[in-house]
Formats: structure tokens, sequence, C-alpha cells
């Protein structure tokens, strides 16, 4: 896996407003929505095991993000609260969403 090219110095995730806020080391930020996270959900369940398989996630709207955890020093792992917690969101991933 290649490295990232910034990381993470700090993480908010604000339920209020449903966004997750990332600071990175290169002193840019990314606002990345709940939704947004949750319909973008990485994991294998969500993206399916081949690219025909990939499922287009709607109506969620209102999920929102439970607990945000660090995986390693590479990666977050989302918990949300419609029962999702298996999507791990790389920081290359996170900061290439950003743009
Ligand atoms: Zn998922």
């Amino acid at each position: 896996m290649s490295q990232p090219n910034a990381m993470p110095t700090a993480i908010r995730s604000i339920a209020k407003t449903g966004v997750l806020e990332i600071d990175w080391d290169d002193d840019s930020q990314s606002v990345l929505s709940h939704e947004y996270l949750r319909v973008t959900c990485p994991c294998a369940d969500c993206t399916g095991h081949t690219p025909d398989q990939a499922k287009v996630i709607v109506g969620k709207q209102d999920v929102r993000a439970t607990l945000v955890e660090l995986v390693g020093n590479y990666a977050i792992r989302i918990v949300f609260d419609d029962g999702h917690s298996t999507g791990i969101y790389t920081f290359e991933k996170l900061y290439r969403d950003m743009k």
C-alpha cells in the first residue's frame, strides 16, 4: 500500500450537522457528510466483491456516524447509527475525496 500524501492532525465527527471534519498536516481541511461517507462505504458488502456487483446505496440522508476510530496509522473505521460498521476509510481516500 502506498503512503498517503497527507496525514490527519485532527478528526472531528459532528453529529449535530452530520459532518466529519479532518484537518490535514498540510493545513488543508476535509468536510465530508456522514451521508456521503455512508453511501461511499468501501467495504466489500457495500461495493460488491467485483466491480460488476457494485451497489448504489440510497436513503441515508439522516444517517449519523456514532463512532470514529483509528485503524493503524493509515485509516479510520466509522460506525454508523444504521448499524453499519465495517467500512475502513483510508486517509488516502479521505484526502482524495476532499478535492
Ligand atoms: Zn459498507
